[in-house]
């Protein structure tokens, strides 16, 4: 019987396909011992079962070399390295000698080895941790015998449907776009960086379903529909003929949007809005230029560092970026310094922390480790003679932290001069509006800076304390909450009153409705996913922004987001009905928050 899961639409479209279910943990390991005898069939079982474990890592840095670089692969060679150490075999055998099963024996060891490595005050040595995790998770399915559900070497053109826990972004981007094709998620949210990971690589994704995986054990076919939120296990072959129908039917419409990617984004009443793309990786870049978007708004750094070994170099990085401007020449492109932390983090990750989004992140982690940030600020400084560029800081609370920032420039400006390497020293620098710390100043920062930005996902989740990541906060995360909408028209205010531009580049302004609340909110630019442009560019031409002016004016005499959410619903809807045909695909877009009927039955 057909089994459909409702979670939170992650990443648009339709996917039918095999499931490959990934269960990336440590598994049970039953206690067993062994007799004298047995011990040395043991130890060969052991020895056997690490050879293969790098193989296994062999083979999948190569595919992530081909595929991502050498940079993404060499996390495997440390892998591959811990698979081969003998002090570890040694260790693992001393145990077996002493009567325990290889795989308690191994099960042991690297416990050990992990707490002893994460208590390290060297940080390249806690690093180590994840990487030492994954070996035990693999050496252990092998001796176990546990079915073969490699994350990243999922066999090409299965078309698989990636179905797990949890997904860490730095998994998301090393996984195989040629045997992925959507994901679903028992964890996360629309605003977790898996779901933002997925929008970007085009990969229709679920999040949030709770207990997918458990629902999903030994299912073989699946329907994602990322659209509105679905996974549909075993689907009868009715179901997926009207998934395919949906899915020609998805597709004609983004085309039809398409249409709109080249015209003018100028409101009905003449109102100009500039319209930028989010661009989340350096090779997105092209694709992302032909969108329609008039240059950048956000590239988020941070994407190009998780799940590598080592910090991208001064060199790689002035590659990326200056590929990224050139895609873009002659817009502008707002390149963010890392944000590295929260739920983004390089692989090992950083000393644990209790709560890491209110933690050692983004601009405070780039000040305390100003060698880290410089190698950064150079290639930013060197890759702006390709275009305009324009550099911009996350999670800031203080106008202090753009002061220390400034004077790290200088520094890096000074370094690339006494090297004699082309670079620009006056690269405008802004902020990202992300804390109401941010908000309340906005007037100090306003008179240190080129713009303000405005990124909604953190600035719902600080406004609100309600975590971007957890599902079960999922319905509190409101977007429309009062507060959250004073604060937008209070940033905007005050880049108004200081004459600096005001931008916001969080999810909201990719959807139609909340795109319409910004408008009558004051904002004049937007950032949105690159897949989003012509839509949002087609909403914009289809309202004027005095109807949307007034539309706010009401929604914010509401007392909550529900109702707000309600008002500025009829009115989208009403301003687009007088629009006729030319608005219907809007509309869909508006409905497809509703989730279509479904018969379990079926
Ligand atoms: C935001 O917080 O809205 C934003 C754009 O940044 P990120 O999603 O990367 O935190
Ligand atoms: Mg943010």
């Amino acid at each position: 019987m057909s089994v459909v899961v409702t979670g939170v639409p992650a990443s648009p479209g339709i996917v039918i396909g095999p499931v490959h279910l990934l269960r990336w943990e440590v598994p049970e390991v039953p206690a067993r011992t062994v007799a004298p005898d047995d011990v040395e069939g043991e130890i060969a079982r052991l020895h056997a079962a690490c050879d293969l474990a790098a193989e296994r890592l062999r083979k999948v840095r190569d595919r992530v070399a081909e595929h991502a670089g050498p940079e993404e692969a060499a996390i495997f060679d440390v892998q591959v390295s811990i698979c081969d150490d003998a002090d570890l075999r040694v260790s693992v055998e001393t145990l077996v000698r002493q009567g325990f099963a290889a795989e308690k024996a191994f099960d042991l060891v690297l416990l050990e080895w992990r707490e002893h490595f994460g208590r390290s005050t060297n940080a390249l040595m806690r690093e180590r941790v994840s990487d030492l995790l994954d070996v035990q998770i693999r050496v252990l399915s092998i001796l176990l015998d546990l079915p073969d559900r490699d994350p990243v070497d999922v066999p090409k053109g299965a078309d698989a449907i990636l179905v797990t826990h949890d997904l860490t972004p730095s998994l998301t981007v090393q996984l195989d776009r040629e045997a992925i094709s959507a994901i679903a998620t028992d964890a996360g949210t629309g605003t977790s960086h898996v779901a933002i990971l997925a929008r970007s690589l085009g990969l229709p994704a679920v999040v949030g379903l709770r207990d997918a995986t458990w629902k999903a054990e030994s299912v073989a076919t699946a329907i994602v529909d990322g659209t509105h939120g679905l996974l549909i296990l075993d689907p009868t072959p009715a179901r997926i003929e009207e998934y395919r129908a949906r899915a020609r039917v998805e597709a004609e419409e983004a085309r039809e949007l398409q249409r709109y990617a080249r015209a003018e984004s100028v409101s009905l009443d003449g109102v100009r809005i500039t319209l930028r793309a989010n661009v989340d990786m350096p090779d997105e870049a092209e694709a992302a230029a032909s969108s329609g978007a008039e240059g950048v708004g956000l590239m988020r750094t941070e994407f190009f560092v998780v799940g590598r070994a080592a910090m991208p170099d001064e060199e790689e990085q002035y590659e990326a970026y200056a590929r990224v401007l050139r895609a873009f020449a002659p817009h502008p492109v707002v390149i963010r310094t890392y944000d590295i932390g929260g739920d983004k983090l390089p692989v090992g990750g950083f000393p644990h922390e209790a709560n890491p989004f209110l933690g050692w992140r983004a601009i405070r982690m780039c000040l305390d480790q100003p060698e880290l940030f410089k190698v950064q600020l150079r290639a930013l400084l060197r890759a702006a003679v390709h275009g305009d560029l324009r550099i911009m800081l996350p999670l800031v609370v203080s106008v202090d932290e753009v002061r220390r920032t400034r004077l790290l420039i200088d520094e890096a400006a000074r370094e690339l001069a006494a090297r004699h390497v082309p670079h620009r020293a006056d690269v405008p620098l802004g902020v990202m509006i992300e804390t109401p710390a941010a908000v309340l100043t906005a007037d100090t920062l306003a008179r240190e800076t080129a713009f303000f930005s405005i990124g909604t996902n953190d600035l719902v989740q600080y406004t609100l304390a309600v975590d971007r990541g957890n599902v079960q906060l999922v319905d509190r995360f409101t977007t429309l909450h009062p507060a959250v909408l004073r604060l937008i028209a209070r940033t905007q205010a005050e880049g108004d009153a200081a004459g600096i531009a005001v931008s916001v580049c969080g999810e909201m302004a990719s959807q139609p409705l909340m795109a319409f609340a910004l408008l009558g909110l004051g904002i004049r630019q937007l950032s949105v996913s690159p897949r989003s442009v012509a839509a949002v560019k087609h909403l914009v031409r289809c309202i004027s922004v005095g109807a949307a002016t007034a539309a706010v004016t009401s929604a914010l005499a509401a007392d909550t987001a529900a109702d707000i959410e309600t008002l500025l619903r009829e009115r989208l809807r009403a301003e687009l009905a007088q629009r006729g045909d030319a608005a219907d695909g809007l509309i869909a877009l508006l409905d497809e928050h509703i989730v279509p009927d479904h018969d379990d039955s079926q």
